[in-house]
């Protein structure tokens, strides 16, 4: 008997184990129920009896509790343990959809770089990936590839056209990567990136190209269909590869839907590090854009350029990528009155996840990302105009996005953590897609071609 106690307290999960516990309130007696085996036995549980049967000393009884005590200890401990390690990630995956976001869209993502700069194949796993130290060390540990992001939930991305001037290059960041010198280049590197991304769809069944409203919203209602594929809608972040303003409608033939005129300053404006006006030729490319329904991104516009091609432009507006600079105080960021002149527009402002733009330091989490978002919304009043334009891999890697998360899969704790943050689902669903498959709906419409 007493090996059965024995064995009944350290094996909850043998041939021997506790079945239940009986209290028979009639005899003031609890009973234990033991299995062994396929027999029942019902023990006794009164201490008194229990140490008679067992022929222990009270201390030695009082040993054998507190041992199964500490063994019990040990099993919780064991549990917690394995719960953090293997269960609770599907627990948080699950999460996914205790907020139901749908689908995410994000506005800006340098794919093409990535691909021709630092030979990242965009097809492959992340988790699959050697990262080759000589050109990608710098960007650190990549996070985007088609997988990766359809596993996300992002369906929807505007890839960027970006080719970096020789200028940009000098510096010890952008070394050694592939640049221009002269109009000619610039355009021959935009045209590579944006054949790249026709072969791309050409060639993999799980991309599809975007270039009309009708296109999106086709895309948007066959969303479930199986496979999952990843819409694209292709842009250009610094216009220099377009040699002139007449240039632009052969872009426009060939799938581009909207253009952020700066990076740094280009010969159209002034951009980020380079305060200065809108050129003549800036001018002509704007009237130019307007005409053929291609969207102004002001992101990296600098200020003067900003207010003048708001001024002159009457298209549709975003800026793809920007973050306030009332947390952030640059010219890479939106001033209040910069927001408040977007806003006018209803144009829709993408929050970029990257720590440097958030926090202005190396480290942010979850809530300065709400931070940035949060301040718009109050400027708006509602939570049309803001959404995602993560930005990743544009030359950083996982190293420098908000904790806690870790992969492109872990966008879903931004979707709980606005949740957390009073922000309702409805919301949510206004920045993880609605509003800008609102805006880029109202731009592609005037796209004519
Ligand atoms: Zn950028």
């Amino acid at each position: 008997m007493t090996a059965i106690w024995l064995y009944a307290i350290i094996t909850p999960f043998g041939s021997v184990r506790l079945k239940s516990v009986k209290n028979v309130l009639k005899e003031r007696k609890v009973f234990v129920v033991i299995q062994v085996g396929a027999e029942e036995h019902e023990l006794p549980f009164d201490l008194v009896y229990f140490r008679k049967n067992l022929m222990l000393s009270t201390v030695k009884m009082w040993t054998l509790i507190g041992c199964s005590v500490n063994i019990l200890l040990t099993y919780v401990h064991f549990y917690v343990f394995f719960y953090q390690r293997f269960l609770a990630p599907n627990l948080k995956h699950k999460g996914r959809r205790a907020v139901n976001f749908g689908y995410m869209v994000d506005s800006h993502e340098d794919i093409a770089w990535n691909v021709i700069a630092l030979g990242r194949d965009f097809t492959v796993r992340v988790s699959e990936w050697q990262e080759e130290a000589s050109l990608t060390a710098k960007a650190g540990q990549r996070l985007l590839s088609i997988a990766d992001l359809l596993e996300a939930q992002v369906r929807l991305i505007i890839g960027t056209i970006f080719v970096l001037p020789e200028k940009a290059a000098r510096s010890n960041w952008n070394e050694g990567l592939i640049h221009y010198r002269n109009e000619a280049e610039a355009y021959a590197q935009g045209q590579e990136q944006l054949d790249y991304y026709h072969a791309l769809a050409a060639r993999d069944e799980r991309v599809q190209l975007i270039q009309s409203a009708a296109e999106l919203d086709n895309f948007i209602a066959s969303m479930d269909s199986q496979p999952a594929k990843l819409g694209l809608i292709i842009s250009m972040e610094g216009a220099d590869p377009i040699t002139e303003p007449e240039q632009l409608s052969e872009w426009v033939g060939r799938g581009l839907r909207l253009i952020g005129p700066a990076w740094k300053g280009t010969r159209y404006c002034g951009g980020t590090g380079e305060p200065g006006p809108l050129t003549p030729a800036g001018y002509k490319l704007l009237a130019e854009m307007e005409r053929l329904g291609v969207i102004l991104d002001v992101s990296h516009m600098a200020e003067e350029s900003f207010y003048q091609s708001l001024e002159a432009y009457k298209g549709t507006v975003i800026a793809s990528h920007s973050n306030c600079r009332h947390y952030v105080n640059t010219d890479r960021q939106l001033s209040d009155d910069m927001i408040k002149q977007l806003l006018a527009r209803d144009a829709v402002i993408g929050t970029v996840l990257y720590n440097r733009f958030l926090t202005g330091g190396t480290e942010a989490n979850l809530g300065d990302v709400i931070k940035h978002m949060s301040h718009i919304c109050e400027l708006a009043g509602h939570t049309r105009s803001i959404a995602i334009g993560s930005d990743y891999d544009g030359g950083f890697g996982v190293e420098t996005i908000p904790q806690p998360m870790q992969k492109v899969g872990d966008l879903y704790m931004l979707a709980e953590a606005l949740m957390q943050h009073g922000f309702s689902e409805a919301d949510v669903n206004n920045i993880f897609h609605a509003n800008w498959v609102r805006i880029l709906r109202q731009g592609l419409v005037k796209i004519q071609n």
